[in-house]
């Protein structure tokens, strides 16, 4: 990760650069009434899925082990705080992609930590797809095979 100043108008604003591996770490997580759909969608993309790292929570991950044979590090469940791992790895810059299929319609007990990992996926700027057609468009995108700079606002400088 590199520091760099870019200019903006009259102000200087610090940005932080982080790069981001053709081989992707990328997380995937589902809450129960999107397990299907995220399965169909790993599916339709298994053989892309596969040249990259893998994680999931715990049912979510058990699930794509079981059905497609994909090689997943299962963390947590999470509402036993699997989110909170993604969380915590995304702040060590160990995940560079999220894929996060969350129920519109129910709460969730984990709700929290649901919207914790949300929160520090846009802070970290890391890609997100919280649907399939998000999903299809990042998981197409060519910049899934090349290097890309991940630029973040340095919030930690701006508050100084
Ligand atoms: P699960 O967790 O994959 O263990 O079901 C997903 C979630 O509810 O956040």
């Amino acid at each position: 990760m590199v520091l760099v100043r870019v200019r903006a108008g009259q102000s200087s604003l610090s940005q932080r650069v982080h790069e981001m591996p053709p081989c992707l770490r990328i997380a995937l997580v589902a809450h129960d009434s999107c397990k299907r759909d995220l399965l169909e969608w790993a599916r339709f993309n298994r053989s892309v899925l596969a040249v990259h790292s893998l994680f999931a929570t715990g049912a979510t991950g058990r699930l794509l082990q079981n059905e497609l044979g994909l090689d997943v590090s299962r963390l947590q469940s999470g509402p036993l705080g699997g989110d909170l791992q993604i969380g915590a790895m995304i702040t060590g810059s160990a995940i560079d992609m999220l894929v996060f299929f969350w129920d519109p319609f129910e709460p969730q007990p984990h709700d929290p930590d649901v919207k914790a990992l949300l929160r520090i996926a846009v802070v970290w700027n890391i890609p997100i797809a919280s649907n399939r057609a998000t999903a299809d468009f990042i998981i197409s995108s060519p910049l899934m095979n090349q290097r890309y700079e991940r630029v973040m606002a340095d919030y930690g400088g701006a508050r100084e």
